[in-house]
């Protein structure tokens, strides 16, 4: 049995080339892509990555926590991370952005890619479809200057920002976007309702009135679906707008885990779940979330909107179900572009003519670190070994106890 030996996070701050505006932070400019990076090793030196998004460098203290829980533990063992992880989360992190660097491991140790462990078959899959995922909201005659661009790169579809103060300003966007794509170009429009930021600007609170009114609106403008029209926990309102409209509802990107989802679920909240398996329970979460879907016949298509290795993530997760649609790809140039969204990554994912990005093929996630940019944007915070927590056992708690439970830890 294979066992964690080596656990070390870094800080990761990626300046942007110009800057950012956020439509789920209302006048926030965001100036960096940050996130904290993880990095596990086994006693037979595999690898496994993830990362969390950060806002700062919040997660400095963290090792301290995580550390003990997840040093030895077999990373093949899925039951008992996921057991720590949420032991971890009685302190007050939510840490289910780590697990999927478990599954790089097991990939990799089983020599194959994380889709092939989730699938039922092993189907080959080789590239998905992407949609742009615009992050800005900008009124239609801004939106219609980059629009040309967008579909130039070769997305055949878009994800537009909507959250103005008025109603018919939302309504505009879609209809002057429609009107220059034509109707075979998909759309998807995002409220980003679920999860209210207003640490600068108060954002437009949706109600169920406007949600419905503004979904049949989108009926009638072709919507591919509509995220977010209502908080993430209004859980009766979003199944009564499921109710009244055509248009597909899609949510669930930051949900805390599975038995949030799975209460979403059983109340109809959705058409689409898009758990991120960087905050939404990991990709054991996501599976469940995929295969309900399936055995529903719902819509799955996991939000990625935070680096390019949560990206990575996703995308593994999304192969591994048959009935793929879009799967967003995270644009907004100037401020978020592939070179700032990947710098640590050997070779940004970049969108083809037809729309598609490759699927790593390679075991594990496919998450291949440029240790030169790795070091460039990144600082090492916390290591452990087994050395260092013997040390730091017997400087704490003296010899004797340390001995008797490294006895009981090799028991069990
Ligand atoms: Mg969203």
């Amino acid at each position: 049995m294979s066992k964690i030996q080596r656990i070390e996070l870094f800080n990761v701050d990626i300046p942007l080339k110009k800057p950012f505006y956020p439509s789920w932070i209302s006048g926030y400019p965001q100036l960096h892509n940050r996130f904290t990076l993880i990095r596990l090793t086994t006693d037979d030196g595999i690898v496994g990555v993830s990362a969390g998004v950060s806002f700062e460098t919040e997660r400095q203290g963290l090792g301290k926590l995580i550390g003990p829980y997840l040093m030895g533990l077999d990373p093949t063992d899925v039951g008992k991370i996921n057991q720590r992880l949420k032991e971890v989360s009685y302190l007050g992190w939510r840490n289910s952005w780590i697990e999927p660097a478990f599954w790089d491991i097991r990939g990799k140790m089983e020599g194959k890619p994380v889709y092939k462990l989730l699938q039922e078959r092993e189907e080959e899959v080789k590239e998905v479809r992407v949609y742009c995922s615009t992050g800005e909201i900008q009124p239609a005659k801004k939106r219609l200057e980059s629009i040309d661009k967008i579909r130039e790169l070769g997305f055949k579809a878009v994800k537009l920002r909507v959250r103005s103060a008025t109603m018919e300003e939302d309504v505009d966007i879609v209809r002057e976007v429609r009107k220059r794509v034509g109707d075979d170009f998909g759309i998807m429009v995002d409220a980003n309702q679920g999860w209210l930021v207003t640490i600068i600007d108060e954002p437009p609170r949706w109600d169920l009135g406007r949600a419905i009114s503004y979904a049949r609106e989108c009926e009638r403008l072709g919507v591919l679906w509509l995220e977010e029209p209502l908080d993430m926990y209004a859980y009766d309102d979003l199944s009564a707008l499921r109710e009244a409209t055509k248009t597909p509802i899609a949510g669930g990107e930051l949900s805390a885990g599975w038995h949030e989802l799975k209460i979403m679920i059983e109340k109809g909240c959705f058409n689409i779940y898009q758990p991120d398996a960087t905050f939404a329970g990991g990709i054991s979460a996501s599976r469940k979330v995929m295969e309900e879907c399936l055995r529903r016949d719902l819509g799955f298509s996991p939000h990625t909107w935070t680096n390019g290795i949560g990206l990575l993530i996703n995308l593994q997760v999304y192969a591994a179900f048959p009935r793929k649609t879009y799967l967003e790809y995270p644009y907004e140039s100037p401020g978020w572009i592939p070179a700032s969204r990947d710098a640590v990554l050997e070779s940004p994912i970049v969108v083809s003519p037809r729309g598609t990005i490759p699927v790593p093929n390679t075991p594990g996630l496919g998450i291949a670190i440029n240790e030169r940019a790795l070091r460039k944007y990144g600082k090492k915070f916390y290591t452990l070994t087994p050395f260092r927590l013997a040390v730091q056992s017997i400087r704490r708690m003296g010899l004797k106890t340390t001995l008797e439970l490294a006895k009981k830890k090799g028991v069990r």
